[in-house]
């Protein structure tokens, strides 16, 4: 049941190059993550470069927190475990706690690994929501269990990465075990621009398309806004060409001519 939550580092198909702007953090990721693991000699002298075991990443929706995730993982060569509330109302109902064990040894017998918490705050919120569930307390109590064992056991190996759009929610005891949060802001003008190229990098474009323009009058919009936008850009042909083809085959009716296929290799009468 696990498992399918689990990508390992090559299937994961997200670099940090397929992330526009947001070059702060992840710049910041990379120093945090990457250079560690590469270059360890440079952290092992004194406590304060020790590696660090939990990120938050908070922001918006669709600014691209599980896009930089992902990214980590691959680029960290880790297996990426994806863990969230929707996995434990749908697969693991009523077992949270199991699930939280299960996931942390996992995390450790699969290193080097990144356990990505999404919507962190929806699973690990604050402890005095009035309503919460004893099996809630329980499965969290048993994340802040392992999630501490690791430091002993699996230094340098498993990192927890969360993300939330509601960082006030979280609760207090989960932001100590987050000691590095990164803001994950809707672009300006200028990134929005760069993650158009980014997300159109591989696209043939009309020569008159002026992503400059577009960035400016996309204010407010977030990677994934920017996303949607370019798919249904793309549509556009296509609907452009079956609303030609279907002017033909009226056409074609009501003069009494052969009526032009959809594919145009065969007439139909
Ligand atoms: P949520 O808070 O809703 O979970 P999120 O911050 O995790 O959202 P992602 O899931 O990483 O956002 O982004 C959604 C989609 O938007 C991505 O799959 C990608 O297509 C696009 N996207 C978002 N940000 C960027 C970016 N900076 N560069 C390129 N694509 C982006």
């Amino acid at each position: 049941r696990l498992l399918a939550d689990v990508i390992p580092p090559n299937d994961i198909g997200v670099t940090f190059d397929d992330i526009g702007a947001l070059e702060n953090v992840k710049d910041t990721l990379k120093e945090l993550v990457m250079l560690p693991l590469q270059r360890p000699e440079l952290f092992c002298k004194g406590q304060l470069t020790k590696p660090c075991k939990g990120i938050l990443l908070f922001g918006p929706p669709g600014t691209g927190k599980t896009m930089l995730a992902k990214a980590v993982a691959t680029e960290a060569g880790a297996n990426f475990i994806n863990i969230s509330m929707s996995s434990i109302t749908s697969k693991w109902f009523g077992e949270g706690e199991k699930y939280v064990k299960a996931v942390f040894s996992l995390a450790s017998k699969i290193a080097p690994s990144v356990v990505f918490v999404d919507e962190v705050d929806s699973m690990l919120g604050r402890r005095e929501n009035p309503g919460e569930h004893e099996a809630m307390r329980k499965m969290k109590n048993e994340f802040m269990v392992n999630w501490d064992g690791l430091r002993t056991k699996d230094k340098e190996r498993v990192l927890v990465l969360a993300a939330t759009n509601r960082p006030f929610d979280l609760d207090e005891a989960v932001i100590r075990r987050l000691p590095r949060r990164l803001m994950v802001n809707l672009p300006d003008a200028s990134n929005r621009e760069k993650i158009l190229r980014v997300i159109l990098a591989k696209e043939e474009l009309a020569s008159d398309v002026d992503l400059e323009a577009i960035a400016n009058m996309t204010d407010g919009y977030s990677g994934s806004d920017l996303k949607n936008l370019c798919v249904t850009a793309a549509h556009c042909p296509i609907r452009e060409i079956l609303e030609k083809e279907k002017k033909e085959r009226n056409l074609a009716l009501t003069e009494g001519r052969a009526i032009p296929s959809l594919h145009g290799s065969e007439d139909i009468r």
